[in-house]
């Protein structure tokens, strides 16, 4: 489906009781330039063949244009499961961080990765560009593309269209986001979920959001409270589902690392016990 100028949206539905809890809206393929001309692709999907043969049905539906690259956002499996299939139906050259080209080499062969530079200009086809914008913080390789000409960004999974991502390291991860909201894209094209319209103010919601949980960690430090489970009870509804509790921990862990770092809280050593 055609979705801006410039950008058409393959869209994945997922099952919802299986791994699809993982991805929340499904996941998104986007076919970008001008399918008369020539076109890129963003992100190539789980390492499914029912997905890879999606993919590029969908590419033979806009007629199979020759294609300039395929942009990868980062190297989750999700987003690189399909890439050593497609890469060779479309001869493209593979662009990526450069944390994550030595791995794609290793995958596809010499002379297939080509690195982005932070703040690359890339034409993806029939007009098209983008810029890559580096945005470490849900994982260290982690690249946005933004596109001026269509005001909208690119996300991968820095931020997501039915849910909150997860955060490798949320220093980064807030850093990224202000980046992102500085380009006050209309519309934000993530990896999963629904397109947002709005794109700018829901990267400020994300950021607010954040910022919120921090104050009520630190709410909760200075109550005296110094372990992890006892913070998610004091900031969590009472009544968490059990995996949801545990998702809720490591959130409130990646908030504490990332106190830890600014040197705004302290970390003691772990004490350890038998068990009863
Ligand atoms: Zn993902």
């Amino acid at each position: 489906m055609q979705v801006t100028p410039y950008v058409y949206r393959h869209h994945i539905d997922e099952d919802v009781e299986s791994f699809g809890a993982m991805h929340p809206g499904g996941s998104n393929i986007y076919f970008v330039g001008d399918p008369a001309d020539r076109m890129s692709i963003v992100d190539t999907g789980e390492h499914y063949r029912d997905w890879t043969i999606g993919i590029l049905d969908y590419y033979r539906k806009l007629s199979a244009p020759p294609t300039l690259c395929i942009l990868i956002t980062h190297g989750h499996g999700d987003h690189i499961g399909g890439l050593d299939r497609i890469q060779e139906a479309t001869g493209a050259p593979v662009r990526c961080h450069p944390k994550l080209a030595a791995r794609l080499t290793k995958m596809l062969g010499p002379r297939v990765v080509q690195p982005v530079a932070d703040g690359e200009t890339i034409s993806l086809g029939g007009g098209a560009s983008v810029v890559a914008l580096f945005t470490p913080g849900h994982e260290d390789d982690h690249v946005c593309y933004w596109m001026a000409s269509d005001g909208v960004m690119f996300t991968g999974d820095t931020v997501l269209g039915s849910s909150t991502g997860t955060v490798r390291n949320l220093g980064d991860y807030m850093r990224s986001l202000d980046l992102l909201a500085g380009y006050n894209p209309a519309r934000v094209l993530p990896a999963h979920g629904d397109l947002v319209d709005d794109g700018a103010s829901r990267i400020r919601s994300y950021i607010a959001h954040r910022k919120e949980r921090e104050q009520q960690i630190l709410a909760a430090l200075k109550k005296g409270i110094t372990d992890v489970y006892q913070i998610v009870d004091d900031i969590y509804p009472r009544d968490l589902r059990r995996n949801l509790r545990e998702a809720a921990a490591r959130n409130v862990r990646t908030h504490l690392a990332k106190l830890v770092e600014e040197g705004r809280v302290a970390e003691k050593a772990p004490a350890y016990m038998l068990k009863s």
